[in-house]
Parts: structure tokens; sequence; C-alpha cells
């Protein structure tokens, strides 16, 4: 009987469990979590706090006794893992205890960094990742006690925020250390345009501007320092620069890692039977053909599966990992896919823009690059798809009913051309 361990219950952990039982009803699957919580999607944690959900829809899979029974799981609660021998196929407790397995899922997720500066563990100095800081930061503002607010971080995360703190009208100020909003996945002239928009909606910007400490004021308000000695001074600060691995147990167990847990196309590590899935890891990005975290909800859930299946001795392979994100905010969408770091002079450049769309692509001989666009949620899931064909095959055109959606969705002829397709009348 095949004995499966999954260690760390999100969505990487849960679909894996799913998928699992349903190619094998009678493998044991004992899942070992660090939370007595049910698996739920961190990105709704922001919409919890706005209001726009009840706590339980953070919960998509139902709650941990329901799916205990569903999936016929042995769920370990409040029980971290703290080491693993895959030569020996044991993994360890912080109490000395060990447990077997025959094939094992590491899908511990990333965790919100917390720079080593002074001031992060002063009251009202929050991150943002888990529910437990959800439920800080929305009591904090349901209080009524927080009349501004400062956000360090223009990542996906910190824009959510923003976000939370707009939607109560509390004034709000984002910075960062880079030049520009959304750095790593915005061109300046997107950036551009989020950044008025921003500013439009009463939010302010500072950029260049690396966090040094945060200090408590007299009055009990918050002022982070930058190194360029720049004041910032708010009721409450979210510092959302970032995330890291969870896999700081895996020292010492010979699993490759670099940032994350290196895998292949099934999930597998460089030991047999163990196997990585979702923010912890790092697969095959096949835009730069190299080992990259991409830590977005659709991998975790995707690539949970593809070993979900690979451990019950099915063949499955995870092969769309691209840099790609979608934030949604202010009722205003930017989509990012591909890298953006990678483009430079010697590419075609596109752009257009109307009263609807701000588009701004990059591509050469070997495909498209990166796109940037603003202004089209709904089209994020057709768009990374093209570019990933666009990767794969760069001179092929887009097929007809992808183009007849562009069309439908007011997308221009020429910005279909630009993608490799002929538009259609
Ligand atoms: C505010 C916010 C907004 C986001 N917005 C988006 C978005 O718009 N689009 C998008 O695609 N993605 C978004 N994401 C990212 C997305 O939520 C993650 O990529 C996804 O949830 C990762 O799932 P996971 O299962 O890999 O990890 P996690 O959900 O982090 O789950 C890992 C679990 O493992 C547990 N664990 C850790 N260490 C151990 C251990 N040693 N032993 C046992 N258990 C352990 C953790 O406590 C956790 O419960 C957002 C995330 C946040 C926080």
């Amino acid at each position: 009987m095949n004995k499966i361990a999954i260690i760390g219950f999100g969505g990487a952990g849960f679909c894996a469990a799913e998928e699992a039982r349903r190619r094998d009803p009678k493998a044991v699957i004992d899942v070992y979590s660090d939370t007595d919580l049910g698996p739920y999607n961190p990105m709704l944690t922001t919409y919890y706090v706005k209001g726009a959900i009840p706590y339980d829809a953070m919960f998509p899979y139902g709650s941990l006794e329901e799916i205990r029974e569903k999936l016929n799981l042995n769920i370990y609660t409040n029980r971290p893992v703290t080491g693993l021998d895959p030569a020996n196929r044991t993994l360890r407790f912080a109490d000395g205890s060990q447990a077997g397995y025959d094939n094992i899922l590491i899908s511990t997720g990333a965790s919100a960094v917390a720079p080593p500066i002074p001031g992060m563990d002063l009251p009202g100095v929050l991150k943002m990742r888990t529910v437990k800081d959800a439920q800080e930061l929305k009591q904090r503002l349901d209080s009524g006690a927080v009349k501004s607010g400062l956000v360090i971080g223009s990542s996906w995360v910190g824009i959510k925020v923003v976000e939370d703190l707009a939607v109560r009208d509390i004034p709000c100020t984002l910075i960062d250390g880079a030049p520009w909003m959304f750095y790593v996945a915005a061109f300046e002239e997107s950036a551009r345009r989020i950044q008025a928009d921003l500013q439009h909606k009463g939010v302010s910007l500072s950029f260049n501007q690396m966090l040094e400490r945060i200090e408590r004021e007299d009055d009990g308000r918050l002022t982070a320092v930058t190194k360029s000695g720049d004041r910032f001074t708010a009721d409450l600060i979210a510092v959302c620069i970032g995330v890291r691995t969870n896999t700081a147990f895996l020292k010492d167990s010979g699993v490759a890692m670099n940032r994350g847990v290196v895998v292949d196309k099934t999930m597998a590590t460089n030991y047999p039977g163990v196997y990585a899935a979702g923010d912890c890891c790092e697969a095959l990005d096949i835009q730069s053909g190299t080992h990259r975290n991409i830590g977005v909800w659709f991998n975790a859930q995707k690539q949970g599966r593809v070993a979900g299946a690979n451990m019950t001795g099915g063949r499955m392979e995870f092969d769309a990992n691209v840099l790609v994100n979608l934030a949604h905010y202010l009722d205003y969408d930017f989509i990012s896919i591909g890298d953006v770091s990678a483009c430079g002079p010697e590419d075609a450049v596109y752009e257009y823009e109307d009263a609807r769309y701000y588009i701004r692509g990059v591509r050469n001989g070997g495909g498209v690059k990166c796109l940037n666009v603003i202004g089209s949620a709904e089209s994020n899931g057709l768009l990374k798809n093209i570019f990933i064909k666009s990767i794969e095959s760069p001179a092929a055109g887009i097929d007809i009913r992808s183009v007849c959606y562009l069309k439908d969705k007011g997308f221009p002829d020429s910005f279909i051309d630009f993608l490799g397709g002929k538009s259609v009348d």
C-alpha cells in the first residue's frame, strides 16, 4: 500500500491530496500541517479584510473536517515537520519523533518577509499573508482607530492592502525601494499610468525609498524612516516586500534547493519519491529555461495535482511555468506576462492606448517576451496561453477562436498582429 505524506496544507497540498485520492482509493495519505486551519487561499485574505467576503469564503475546499471525511486523510494539525531524511524515507518533528512514507510532497508555501530592521516588532507593524494576519488587520481597521496607513512595498500584496485602506477612506501612502510601481513586472511606461491612477484616487506615492527602521512617536503613531532620511508617519504600517520559501527545515536534507526546492516537470526533486509543489518550489520557467519560483495560485493548484498524480504512479507534467501576474484593485486591472527584465533595446516594442486599454508588449524572433495590459482582467488566461504558444512556436499565429475573443473584447487588430495572429472581420 502506498503511504503518502504531504507537508503543508494550502492550495498545493490540498490539490495533491485530492488527485492522489482520486487515483488511488487505497493509499494512506498523511497530511502534516503547522496550523489547525483548513487549506485557505491567501489571495482572498485581503478581500476578507475589505469586507467583500465572509471568513469562511477564504477556505474554498470546505472545513478540515469535511475534507478529512471526503478524501479519507489522516490530518495532523499543529504538527510542523522539522526535518527530512530522504535516504531513509522519514520525516522528523520537534519532539524527536519520526514518521515514514513511500512518497512525499513538500508543499510548505512561503512566508511574508520581515526585514531585519529595528521596529518591525512594534504593535501596528503588520505583514500580510495568513488568515491570522488578515484577522489582525481587519480588527484594527474595523476598530476605527486607524486614521492613516502606510504600505511598504508596491507588490501584488501591497496594492491589495492599499485597497483595504482606500475603500475605508483611510488616507494611505505607498512607498517602495524601486524606482516605480510593480518594478519586477511593469515597464516604466505602464507604471507611470498605474501611478497616475492611484494618485488620482488619493493614494500618496514615493519611490526609491529603502526602509531603514520603524519608530514609535510619542503620540503612539509609527514612523518609517528610509535610507534617504525621509520619514513617513501613520497609525498602521503594512510591510509587503515579498516572500521567502518555507524550506528551512530541509537544510541538511540533501534535497536540491535554490530559493525554493528545485523540481522537474513532474514536480520530482533530486530524490526518488520526494516531490515539491506551490510557492515553496522552483519549477522550470519555459521562457528563460531556468528554474524559477513563481508563486501564484494557479501554479500551486496545478503543481499539486501533478505531484498527486505522480505520487500514485501516474504520469503528469506541469509545463505552464511562466511569469504571470494579475493585479485587480480599486476598479483597475493590470496584467503582466513574461519577464520584463529580459527585454532590451534590440527588441521590437508594441504600444497601444485608447480609453479602455493600455498595452505595451515586447517581442523578438523568439516570440513575445513580455506583455503589460491595463484594463482587462478577464483576458488574463487567454493572453497567458497565447504567450506560452508564442514561446513554444514563435512563428505560429493565434487560433481563430482567440482572435474572435480578442476582437470581441475590443482589442485592436494591431495587437492581434503583434501577438502573431491574423485579425478577421
Ligand atoms: C495577499 C495575497 C494576495 C495574493 N494574490 C494573488 C493573486 O492575485 N493571484 C495569484 O495567482 N496568487 C496570489 N497570491 C499567491 C497565492 O495565494 C499563492 O501562490 C498560493 O496560495 C500558494 O499556495 P501553497 O499551497 O503553495 O502555499 P501556502 O498557501 O502558503 O500553504 C502552505 C502551508 O504549509 C504550511 N507549512 C509551512 N511550513 C510547514 C512545515 N514545516 N510543516 C507543516 N506545514 C507547514 C503553512 O503554514 C501553510 O499552511 C496572493 C497571496 C497573498 C498572500
